[in-house]
């Protein structure tokens, strides 16, 4: 039977005050309805701010290790369920069963890290000038904020963005996206089970145009935490900016890595092809991009071709798939109209390029792997993100100049570089434009407990996980004590 889902707000499961429901589609089967989910308005953002405003000042009065307590305990509650959590995202998602568990357990890991994280101190003691004086900083919250977050890793950023704004003595009101919203109310269900106080976390579902601008600009909301496109992040941040609160964005990539001539072949082949076409390429840090030297552009593009002509696409629940569909229709549609632009470029079609058909492809929105040769640095599918199982080969007649090609995007979230040369990975590492660099690595794959984000257009040059959340969810307040009556 088909189950209606509903917002959690001040500790109750509601419906929207719209009294609509919008579906939640399985991208490799589009007749099957993973549920309904509530079609929020303003006025039920408004409800779950005022909920979070009104618990703020008892959770940030809780100690940190008391909250950290119940994260550990939601930690627990997700990792019991992992595997329905894991199956449920791969059917409203399309990814792989095996990247789903990977990313569940990636959300059990989140939440344990923070729930330690707030063991460590959260301030330091400065020197005063004043031998009998005592000055020194404490990390106090910003209050209730809004976590509004994409659907391609729909575990993972809402936990990496909710469970330290929670450590660190937040609340929230989250907007899972509505492409995958039984994750984020997943997410929501293992907080619930850990025991928060109703208020501190509260979620409501429904389009970004209809609940977005209330998110931001309610007055009770005091820090904004965004991934996805460019084009809403710098809305919220002109809207954050324009009632003066604190944001952080983290958007778009055009991840490239660089192969040189003494790389070991295998690794490279092999991880630029899986940076490429695991989750259908839609990853913020997918490789859209691999720069290879002109000694070794044939062996490398004939082998990474032959590589993804192998690749076995599928629905989740086909454990032997490498990758799924594409999230949507309209996402599917994007990624054939870029194939096509790369074409009417010039650029060389030399694997893939097509909607599959036949069955069960033509259930879901499939694009096959997808490899261009002869890309130009200036064609569009050399320049934009795509957002799919597309990679495009360049060459360049040296390091210098693979990283000029390198850095001739707007964006500067991930890249790679495959040597065994020393001196090419210290300079790689210098002078690449990138929050995230790797040396004989994939471009995507991060660590919960290090920095992540992105440089240029792809971020608001703030970062996330690690201690660095730290410095979004938090404000340093400096206190002077000195002693009565000197
Ligand atoms: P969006 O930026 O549209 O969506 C991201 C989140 O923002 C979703 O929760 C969305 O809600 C919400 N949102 C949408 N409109 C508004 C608004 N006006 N105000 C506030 N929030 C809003 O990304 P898409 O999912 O549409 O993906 C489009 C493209 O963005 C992709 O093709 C890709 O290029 C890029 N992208 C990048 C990601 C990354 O990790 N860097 C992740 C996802 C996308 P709703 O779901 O209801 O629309």
């Amino acid at each position: 039977m088909l189950e209606t889902y509903q917002n959690y707000v001040n500790g109750k499961w509601v419906n929207a005050s719209t009294s609509q429901t919008f579906q939640d589609i399985n991208p490799a089967d589009k007749d099957d309805v993973v549920g309904l989910f509530q079609a929020s308005s303003r006025e039920d953002v408004k409800h779950a701010a005022q909920a979070a405003a009104e618990e703020f000042s008892g959770w940030a009065a809780l100690s940190g290790p008391q909250r950290g307590s119940f994260l550990y305990k939601a930690a627990d509650a997700l990792e019991s369920r992992l595997e329905d959590v894991a199956r449920s995202l791969s059917r409203e998602e399309g990814k792989t069963l095996m990247e789903a568990r990977g990313e569940t357990a990636r959300g059990v890991t989140i939440l344990r890290y923070y729930a330690a994280e707030v063991m460590n101190p959260q301030g330091d003691v400065i020197p005063s000038v004043n031998a009998k004086s005592l000055v020194y900083t404490s990390r106090v919250p910003l209050g209730p904020v809004a976590v509004i977050t994409p659907w391609n890793f729909p575990i993972a950023i809402p936990l990496w963005k909710i469970a330290p704004a929670l450590a660190y003595g937040n609340t929230v009101v989250f907007k899972p996206a509505s492409l995958a919203p039984l994750t984020g109310l997943n997410v929501v269900k293992a907080l619930q089970d850990g025991g928060l106080p109703p208020g501190v976390l509260n979620m409501v579902t429904g389009s970004g145009a209809s609940t977005g601008e209330e998110l931001v600009k309610n007055p009770f909301i005091k820090g904004v935490s965004f991934t996805g496109s460019n084009e809403i992040g710098r809305e919220i941040a002109t809207w954050a900016v324009n009632k003066g609160a604190k944001f952080q964005l983290e958007m778009g990539g055009k991840n490239p890595v660089i192969v040189m001539p003494d790389c070991d072949m295998d690794q490279a082949v092999e991880l630029t092809v899986s940076g490429a076409m695991r989750s259908a390429g839609q990853k913020c840090t997918a490789t859209s991009r691999a720069i290879v030297l002109d000694d070794i552009l044939e062996e490398f593009t004939e082998r990474v071709v032959d590589r993804v002509k192998q690749l076995k696409l599928g629905p989740a629940t086909d454990e032997s798939a490498y990758l799924g569909p594409l999230v949507s229709q309209e996402q599917q549609q994007r990624v054939l109209t870029y194939i096509e632009r790369g074409k009417g470029q010039g650029a060389l079609l030399l694997a893939g390029g097509k909607a599959l058909t036949g069955a069960p492809f033509d259930q879901g929105f499939y694009v096959e792997p997808t490899v261009f040769g002869n890309v130009n640095e200036d064609m569009i599918i050399s320049q934009d993100e795509i957002f799919g199982p597309v990679l495009c080969i360049t060459s360049a007649a040296n390091l210098d100049h693979a990283l000029k090609i390198a850095n001739g995007v707007r964006y500067g979230l991930s890249a790679s570089l495959f040597t065994r040369d020393l001196n090419a990975a210290m300079e790689f590492a210098r002078r690449i434009d990138a929050g995230l660099v790797r040396i004989n690595g994939e471009t995507s794959g991060v660590e919960p407990q290090a920095p992540f984000g992105g440089m240029k257009a792809s971020s608001s040059h703030s970062r996330e996980q690690g201690q660095s959340a730290k410095e979004f969810y938090t404000e340093i307040k400096t206190v002077y004590i000195d002693p009565a009556g000197r």
